[in-house]
């Protein structure tokens, strides 16, 4: 895959409103994070580790022309665009939703990296934003006045007092910091056991993304760092953000892990790197991506 996952798919083209609805439709069906999958067989654990969780063979989205298959009246209803050609639908299911029909289930998005088609996994992404979005901007973040959505574009509009609601990214920095043959990792708390992953942090009211990234390095770490080079970016459903990413150089401090955000930080030799994020995060490409380029030597 080259790809970053969730990346809106070369032959998806969002829209508000079908125009001209199509034979059949993928429905992009959310019962809270957890996405409505025909699911295959469990696969053969690849560890023999009973902690990992085992994953299905394969899943598949529902391919359906309309939502009359449902089993339950869907919260909400949004159309988000066509696909290859197909119309793409979102639906919210109500938590009190009984179990899915045999041979379907509700899983984890993050769970369906790799196991659903790349294309559908990014849709998926974009439908449980714009899911959330709708669902939180039902009244006026002004007034209170219950909203309206507009169906020449995405965004909800107060009666009221005007005042216009369109989806949120929240943009992140994500800064691996490198020196002479070595990167610096660090973990949060709430990391699996042993993984360390680049720093990142949110984006200010009045920062560049330059700065951001100079602010976030000194608070988590208490180095400085300089020559900052744009990698890449994501877009990140969990809940709403735009990783953008950056190699750096270090400058000078040492490192001092800042108290409950950092539980440790440290130097690590890019021959000897401790467990890393798995490939469904732009972080392991950036390590990845910079230890390939000090390899290389430059
Ligand atoms: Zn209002």
């Amino acid at each position: 895959m080259n790809e970053m996952p969730f990346t809106s798919p070369a032959d998806f083209s969002a829209g508000v409103a079908s125009q001209s609805p199509t034979e059949r439709a993928y429905w992009f069906v959310f019962q809270a994070d957890r996405l409505l999958v025909e699911l295959g067989p469990p696969s053969p654990h690849p560890s023999g580790d009973p902690r990992v969780p085992s994953r299905a063979s394969w899943a598949k989205l529902p391919l359906l022309k309309n939502n009359n298959w449902l089993w339950f009246e869907p919260a909400r209803t949004l159309y988000l665009g066509r696909l290859a050609g197909t119309d793409c639908w979102a639906a919210e299911a109500p938590r009190e939703a009984e179990a899915p029909p045999p041979g379907m289930g509700w899983e984890g998005l993050r769970a369906l990296f790799s196991v659903l088609e790349d294309a559908h996994f990014a849709v998926a992404g974009r439908a449980i934003q714009l899911l959330d979005w709708d669902r939180s901007h039902r009244f006026c973040g002004r007034c209170g006045t219950p909203t309206e959505a507009k169906t020449e574009e995405r965004s909800r509009v107060c009666p009221a007092c005007k005042l216009s609601a369109y989806p949120r990214l929240s943009p992140a920095v994500m800064a691996l910091v490198r020196r002479e043959g070595e990167i610096l990792l660090g973990r949060s708390p709430h990391f699996p056991p042993g993984m360390y992953s680049a720093l990142a942090g949110f984006v200010e009211p009045g920062e560049t993304l330059e700065q951001c990234l100079a602010r976030e390095v000194e608070e988590e770490v208490g180095v400085q760092v300089s020559r900052i080079r744009y990698f890449a970016s994501q877009p990140w459903p969990f809940p709403n953000s735009l990783m953008i990413a950056f190699i750096c150089d270090w400058v000078s401090g040492e490192i001092r892990p800042q108290a409950g955000e950092i539980e440790d930080a440290k130097w690590f030799k890019v021959l000897q790197l401790p467990k890393l994020p798995s490939k469904i995060s732009i972080a392991r490409r950036l390590i990845d991506a910079a230890v390939q380029e000090m390899r290389e030597g430059s």
